[in-house]
């Protein structure tokens, strides 16, 4: 592990809550505990594993510092642990930042200055850096070096401070989002995909295992199965199923176990939500017309980055909506699990974006 860990993130933001961020402080904890302390217990992804492997131990063997790293993918998926795992590899510490707390200049020339040499620079969401924060960290990035500018108007000088060789992982969820400049900084750039069932079920047991409770294949692919190919949601899964092994199930979990511990906490068979179901049904009340995010969300009264991010995309890789240049619609499968049927002006269907 990293020896030192200094944390800049702030309060965990507005899809913190929901099934994407990591949520509240004892959450936060938990979080912790249950990750993964070395790229062999990291389960899946195992193409972006490798290529972190060889470039680590590439520079490692040149004595060199870590090309900078993208790593992008839907919140939840690994991209902070795999970060901690870079930075022990490498042997540095880690600094954690959320880019939406680097709201000044100086507080990137903070969490600069502490670096040392080797050390790993994490910033989540790297796609919310405002331009004035982002324009400094290129010459960081690039030079190493930290351009400060003193005061203002004639007398304005400009300071140069040397940098240590320092890594930075950004992570996003939006990689579009990310300015050329900044993009093409990152030499080296992963993306993480959902998760399969299997992979699921093996990190869904060893949670349990770290939880101290019992759970058996079926239980763990039931789970697995409903957690949107995200650990977060297969871990928060555990969890709150484990309450109900110890209350009711003699400590184990079992399928059935697993899928009454699920309804309990608003999960469907489908693995839907009440948030899943409640953007489904704004969508049939438009009688199949295509609705904006913005009006959803206003619907739906939940924020529209916790629907894009987290709500979407699990609706999209299910089938149940499409996005297309007018906005979502419903496809023939969301209508059919709603229980209802596509107006018939909707039976052809635009082609979906993306
Ligand atoms: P992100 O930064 O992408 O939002 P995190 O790295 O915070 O995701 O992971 C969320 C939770 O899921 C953590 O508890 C982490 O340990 C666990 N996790 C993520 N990826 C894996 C994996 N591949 N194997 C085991 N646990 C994982």
């Amino acid at each position: 592990m990293a020896g030192r860990q200094d944390s800049h993130a702030g309060p965990p933001d507005a899809a913190g809550a929901a099934w994407g961020g990591p949520g509240d402080e004892r959450e936060v904890t938990l979080e912790v505990h249950l990750r993964p302390r070395t790229m062999d217990e990291f389960v899946g992804q195992r193409g972006v594993v490798e290529n972190l492997e060889l470039a680590v131990t590439a520079a490692r063997g040149r004595g060199e510092a870590l090309d900078h790293v993208l790593l992008c993918g839907l919140p939840g998926l690994g991209k902070t642990t795999l970060a901690h795992l870079v930075a022990d590899r490498m042997g540095g510490h880690l600094h954690e930042a959320a880019a939406p707390v680097l709201t000044r200049a100086a507080d990137l020339a903070g969490l600069l200055t502490r670096l040392e040499r080797g050390d790993v620079l994490f910033i989540d969401e790297v796609h919310r850096l405002p331009p004035a924060v982002e324009e400094y960290l290129y010459a960081a990035m690039e030079d190493f070096v930290l351009d400060i500018v003193l005061d203002q108007g004639p007398s304005a000088r400009s300071l140069r401070i040397d940098l240590p060789r320092f890594t930075l992982v950004g992570a996003t969820t939006r990689e579009g989002m990310l300015s050329a400049p900044l993009r093409d900084r990152f030499v080296i750039r992963e993306r993480l995909e959902p998760y399969p069932v299997d992979a699921l079920a093996s990190i869904a047991r060893r949670t349990a295992d770290l939880l101290g409770v019992e759970m058996d294949a079926d239980g763990a692919r039931w789970l697995a199965r409903r957690a949107r190919g995200t650990p977060r949601v297969v871990n928060r899964f555990v969890r709150r199923v484990r309450d109900l092994a110890q209350v009711e199930g003699e400590g184990r979990i079992t399928e059935a176990l697993a899928r009454d511990g699920l309804a309990r906490i608003g999960v469907d068979e489908d693995g839907l939500d009440r948030l899943d179901r409640q953007v489904l049904t704004a969508l049939s009340r438009a009688g199949g017309r295509p609705l904006g995010l913005k009006t959803i969300a206003a619907a739906v009264g939940e924020d529209e980055r916790t629907l894009e991010d987290v709500c979407e995309p699990h609706l999209l890789r299910e089938g149940y909506l499409v996005k297309t240049p007018q906005g979502r619609q419903l496809t023939p499968s969301g209508w059919l699990l709603l229980g209802g049927t596509p107006p018939a002006s909707e039976a052809t269907y635009p082609l979906p974006l993306g």
